[in-house]
């Protein structure tokens, strides 16, 4: 019995996947076999390095730089997508920055290009994916939001609003993609050990590792693990939930 881990023959977009969580599922997507579009913004090198990483391991990938926070660079993706695979089986918007600052010192800048790239460019990438994915009647859309967006930090009321707006967004698709036999889902990342988190860690000290029962830091993999899960045939009767993968951070 096959229990339908497999993604042979499917094609999957990770969106930031140069570093960090969007790397590691570019690679565990790879292994379950898909043929994985690997997105970044200025780390070529790195993506380069993942892309070869995942070849050398007998997967599929290639690199496609955009700005997601872009309409015309997403355009581009998209357009590329379409005429090279025609299809689009797996979107993970993953692409995400931080510009933590507290709420009297934020500037408008800090505010909208949180909003532009963690919240107005998933929307870009799901809304081009979905056009896709209608035709097929079938595809996944898996959201990397944040556990910020519950349990708020301070210094965080951009970031906040944007993980917890890309909830909402997630629950919004799901109710009009759903029966078009698309899924959408959220993950919420706790903390996890990436260049992103590595300034808070090192701010905080043991009082964040002590905040999570499971008494460590997560690694992108623990993240990864469940997109590969949410980007699988395991997952086609969960629509627009918001999935922790914290170590129990979110209900401690
Ligand atoms: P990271 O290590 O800082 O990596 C961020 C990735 O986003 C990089 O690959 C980067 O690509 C890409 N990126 C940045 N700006 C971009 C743009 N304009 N267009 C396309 N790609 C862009 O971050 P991470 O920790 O892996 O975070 C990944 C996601 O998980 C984010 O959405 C983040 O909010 C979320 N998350 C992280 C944590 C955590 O503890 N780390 C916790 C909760 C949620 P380039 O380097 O090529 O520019």
């Amino acid at each position: 019995m096959s229990i339908g881990l497999d993604l042979s023959g499917k094609t999957a977009l990770v969106t930031g996947g140069s570093r960090g969580i969007g790397r590691e599922c570019s690679k565990r997507l790879a292994a379950a076999g898909a043929n994985v579009i690997v997105n970044y913004h200025k780390s070529e090198e790195k993506v380069l390095e993942v892309v070869k990483e995942i070849r050398e391991a007998g997967g599929e990938a290639e690199p496609f730089r955009a700005d997601i926070a872009k309409l015309d660079e997403v355009q581009a993706l998209f357009t590329h997508i379409r005429e090279k695979y025609g299809r689009l089986d797996v979107l993970v918007n993953n692409a995400g920055i931080i510009r933590d600052m507290l709420l009297l010192s934020m500037e408008l800048s800090d505010w909208d290009r949180v909003m532009d790239l963690n919240l107005k460019g998933a929307f870009l990438c799901t809304k081009f994916a979905a056009e896709i994915m209608m035709p097929q009647h079938a595809g996944k859309i898996i959201n990397i939001s944040s556990i910020g967006a519950i349990k708020c930090g301070r210094g965080q009321s951009n970031y906040a609003a944007a993980k917890g707006g890309l909830i909402s967004f997630t629950r919004a698709c799901a109710v009009e993609l759903s029966g078009k036999g698309i899924q959408v889902n959220a993950v919420l990342p706790g903390m996890i050990e990436t260049d992103m988190s590595r300034r808070v860690r090192k701010l905080a000290g043991d009082a964040i590792l002590k905040s999570i029962p499971a008494g460590r830091y997560g690694v992108p993999a623990d993240i990864a693990n469940m997109v590969v899960f949410l980007a699988s045939d395991l997952s086609d009767y969960i629509c627009g939930q918001a999935i922790s993968v914290d170590g129990g951070m979110s209900v401690s």
